[in-house]
């Protein structure tokens, strides 16, 4: 099984300096792989990485664009592992493009990466860094030091080198040993969890899960930064005779002034922050959530529609849709929990959670209905969790299917109402017994 940990790093001036140009070596060489596969591709060829990488180290020291003004190949200066793993990192995304395609999902293509919008990082090997303690040497740059040693024991797999905002990471995949993979639960719960628009998640036990302050409190200070730079930009364009709202002419450089370079910085790392913030809650909140539960149920959000609604927008990107189901992906491996994704239909949220009435006409603004068939009294978001939680037991009641990929439950299952099952517990691996047949 495979782990990763992600350290900070205390570079010298040096060695960010060193990092700044591996970076941008690797996605210049990521760039030219892209455009040279495009281009075969479209010349009706059949590109692959590694003749692309073969193509490509039989230039690398001697085309004029691989050359410096002296003549320099200045890709020597940078260690080989930087330039030679975007040919397998672009094997690896048009794969993935593939894959996607096959299965339906919405697939995105490899792009272009550019300079500033792109995530900054490099590879190594494992054969090419050695730990020792707080450090890490790395080639080329000799000793590194980490603000921790790395947590696992193991077979190092590789290192990922990147930067957020100002700061720079290694990031060490290990290959650990079962025993260190699987973790016990401490406690056995079967549970709905409904992700929030007000809360951020609300638990069918009946526990509400606020955001954390901080992270209000930050993005109130972003929403100022980000005006201030926007200012300054405005600014920029102005000096330079462009009308406010003109397009720029493709390739145009604004000059950028002392002041608009830190307040960009100011904003990055406050977007970093702020992505801190946001990454320390969910780890929390998985880990606890598997930790104590052997079946777990969220909603399969299509975060991509839901963007498109700002009220919503705020609230899912808040607590950071994404990165909470993928931990809990993670994480209910970790500890043999039961996770369930719902149809993205299933209507968790208009369902009478005790005798299954559908409510049509519930609006995002109701927090709270009352059942017109049972008159119970409902809770929006505790309603719509305890909904969830069926669809891991034996008891999700039926629903009228939308349409042919209908409701979770799609009148599959009999609406046992009232009674739960818990699935079979058996000693922290998975187990698919007592989980109904609906998460294909
Ligand atoms: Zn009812």
């Amino acid at each position: 099984m495979q782990l990763t940990h992600k350290i900070a790093l205390c570079p010298t001036p040096e060695q960010v300096d060193y990092f700044k140009r591996a970076c941008g070596t690797a996605r210049r060489v990521w760039n030219w792989a892209l455009n040279e596969w495009n281009r075969q591709y479209a010349a009706g060829g059949r590109p692959n990485a590694m003749a692309l990488k073969k193509q490509f180290n039989a230039i690398k020291y001697t085309d004029p664009q691989w050359l410096d003004e002296n003549g320099r190949p200045w890709l020597q200066d940078i260690h080989r592992d930087a330039h030679a793993q975007p040919f397998r990192n672009l094997a690896k995304a048009w794969e993935r493009f593939f894959a996607d395609l096959k299965e339906g999902k919405e697939a995105h293509e490899p792009r272009l990466k550019k300079k500033g919008r792109c995530r900054d990082s490099f590879y190594v090997a494992n054969d090419k860094f050695t730990l020792k303690g707080k450090t890490i040497r790395l080639p080329r740059i000799g000793e590194v030091a980490m603000t921790e040693e790395l947590r696992f024991a193991g077979r190092i797999l590789g290192a990922t080198v990147s930067r957020t905002a100002d700061r720079w990471f290694v990031a060490i995949q290990v290959e650990v040993p079962d025993a260190q993979f699987y973790r016990r639960r401490t406690s056995h719960e079967v549970n709905g969890i409904d992700l929030g628009i007000k809360a951020a998640a609300t638990i069918s036990s009946g526990e509400v899960i606020e955001a954390p302050k901080p992270l209000k409190a930050a993005l109130r200070r972003l929403e100022i930064r980000s005006r201030r730079l926007s200012r300054k930009l405005e600014a920029a364009r102005k000096a330079a005779g462009f009308e406010r709202h003109a397009r720029l002419p493709e390739g145009t450089r604004l000059p950028v002034s002392n002041n608009r370079r830190k307040s960009a910085a100011a904003l990055a790392r406050l977007h970093a922050r702020i992505a801190n913030i946001r990454a320390d809650f969910t780890h929390k909140l998985t880990t606890r959530l598997c930790r104590e539960n052997q079946a777990l149920v969220i909603e399969d959000l299509n975060v991509k529609g839901m963007l498109q609604n700002e009220k919503l927008a705020r609230a899912i990107s808040d607590v950071g849709f994404g990165m909470l189901r993928s931990q809990l992906e993670y994480k209910a491996r970790r500890y043999g929990t039961q996770l369930t994704i719902a149809d993205r239909w299933y209507p968790s949220s208009r369902l009478c959670s005790i005798c299954g009435w559908k409510n049509e006409a519930l609006t995002l603004r109701d927090r709270t209905w009352v059942c017109a068939q049972c008159g119970a009294h409902h809770d929006r978001d505790l309603n719509a969790a305890l909904n969830l939680k069926r669809l891991a037991t034996e008891t999700a009641l039926p629903v009228a299917s939308p349409s042919s990929n209908g409701g979770a439950a799609a009148g599959t299952v009999p609406a046992v109402v009232g009674k739960v099952t818990p699935v079979r517990y058996d000693g922290g691996q998975q187990d698919a017994s007592g989980q109904e047949e609906n998460a294909d």
